[in-house]
């Protein structure tokens, strides 16, 4: 049998798009593929709670042709987003995005914030937490922004470049007209969104079975002289090139190649699914971000309020949600830690009224979520290019460290498959 010339690292969404699109076999370490885009059952007295590993991830950014893909794969319902910033102390629920919704504050707060926001801005920001300062002013950041990029980034938004500016986009114009009272047009980079009727794992099984996957597979060591890879069940593999979707950072430590510049910075998630019977302050909202909470985390997702079957059947007064807590990476908790955490997050769901009991919660650890990158460092641009002159390609979101959803991966995916092909293939 011919040795492969190539192998993918990784079945999430970019390598399993990857695999499709040039019929190469994508190693993935976990026994499913799919990646955190995955959703799983969890039983309960009420019947079974639909979740998912990294929390909700809902299809946004797809254009026509990408849709039309999806489609491919199973039917898919169309939501339009509903979300907003929630202040606990107040329990006040302002739409998002906050800057576009200052009416909701009050008029004084709201007159006050709109001024700064005028101030004239002439410097350059090195960090995200004074590119937040020189956009929003000082009322706004203390208020939101300053708490909730501290909760977001597990501490990190005082030394890391400021980035993904559209997530908090800055419109004058539609700026004044919410100070005033009007309702702005949506704004925003996930005004729309899509999911799967069969649920996420329906997407990734049917995907995987149209591509070639050997799950169970961890790469545990990369010897680019000798051009092996070795796994962690013992097997070595030989390759003439890999396109590898693994974070950047663990690239690096799988192969051994240095970098001299500041490293990049990527923060972990603790996400905590919660199911049980609905609170009496509930929001109507997809997700909500939160500034200040006693248990540290800093958004809380609601599964069912984006579609029922998430729920046990016929159990429409239940449910379901996931909480989002930043962690430095490496920090993993430990197992009663975690367990612990999720008690707390419930009690404290519970006493904001979102819930009235919990019937059932569980916690999962997402090591590498966001990723960052410190003023001034070339180390990303470094990294992928060092990979590169060893014939190792770097796709998707970890492996170009850079932030994207769903869609942006499967394009990533599909391209580097498409151009990886060996021609001729199918
Ligand atoms: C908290 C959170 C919420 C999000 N919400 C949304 C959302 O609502 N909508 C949206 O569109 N996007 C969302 N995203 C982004 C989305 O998760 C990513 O764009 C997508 O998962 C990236 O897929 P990937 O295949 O590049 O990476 P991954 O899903 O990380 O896939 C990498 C794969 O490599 C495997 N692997 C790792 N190490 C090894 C090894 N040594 N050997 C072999 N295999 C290995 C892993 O098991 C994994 O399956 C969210 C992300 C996070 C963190």
């Amino acid at each position: 049998m011919d040795t492969p010339k190539g192998w993918i690292l990784g079945a999430g969404m970019t390598g399993l798009a990857a695999s499709y699109a040039s019929g190469v076999t994508a190693l993935e370490a976990e026994a499913q593929p799919g990646g955190i885009c995955r959703s799983f059952h969890l039983p309960s007295p009420a019947g079974d709670y639909r979740f998912e590993v990294g929390g909700g991830h809902w299809v946004f950014g797809g254009d026509a042709v990408l849709n039309r893909f999806l489609g491919g794969f199973g039917t898919w319902r169309s939501y339009q987003r509903r979300s907003a910033v929630y202040f606990p102390e107040s329990g006040l629920r302002v739409p998002y995005p906050l800057q576009d919704h200052l009416h909701a504050l009050g008029p004084r707060l709201a007159e006050k914030c709109l001024a700064e926001i005028r101030l004239d801005r002439q410097q350059s920001p090195h960090t995200m937490a004074e590119w937040l300062e020189w956009q929003f002013g000082p009322t706004l950041n203390e208020l939101f922004f300053g708490p909730f990029h501290e909760l977001y980034t597990a501490g990190l938004w005082t030394r890391i470049a400021p980035q993904d500016s559209y997530k908090s986009p800055i419109d004058l114009a539609r700026i004044e007209r919410g100070a005033r009272g009007e309702t702005p047009e949506a704004a925003g980079y996930n005004q729309t969104f899509l999911y799967p009727e069969g649920g996420l794992d329906s997407f990734a099984d049917a995907l995987a079975s149209r591509g070639s996957v050997q799950t169970g597979a961890r790469v545990a060591r990369i010897d680019t002289g000798r051009k092996t890879l070795e796994l962690s069940d013992g097997r070595t593999l030989s390759y003439e090139w890999l396109l590898s979707t693994l974070p950047l950072d663990a690239m690096l430590r799988l192969t051994g190649i240095a970098v001299d510049d500041a490293p990049g910075q990527a923060t972990a998630v603790l996400v905590v699914n919660l199911g049980g019977r609905r609170g009496a302050h509930c929001p109507s909202e997809h997700w909500i971000y939160v500034p200040r909470s006693r248990s540290g985390f800093h958004r809380v997702g609601f599964y069912s309020n984006v579609d029922r079957s998430f729920l046990p059947q016929g159990a429409a007064d239940r449910v379901s949600l996931y909480v989002e807590r930043g962690f430095p990476q490496g920090a993993q908790p430990s197992e009663s830690d975690c367990a612990e955490y999720a008690r707390q997050v419930g009690d404290e769901l519970c006493e904001w009224g979102f819930l009235q009991d919990v019937e059932v919660c569980g916690a999962n650890w997402v090591e590498t979520a966001y990723t960052w990158t410190l003023p001034g460092s070339r180390w990303r641009e470094t990294a992928i290019a060092r990979l590169h002159a060893e014939d190792i390609h770097m796709s998707g979101r970890y492996g170009q460290w850079k932030f994207q959803g769903i869609a942006d991966s499967l394009r990533d995916g599909l391209l580097a498959g498409g151009l990886l092909r060996t021609p001729g293939a199918r």
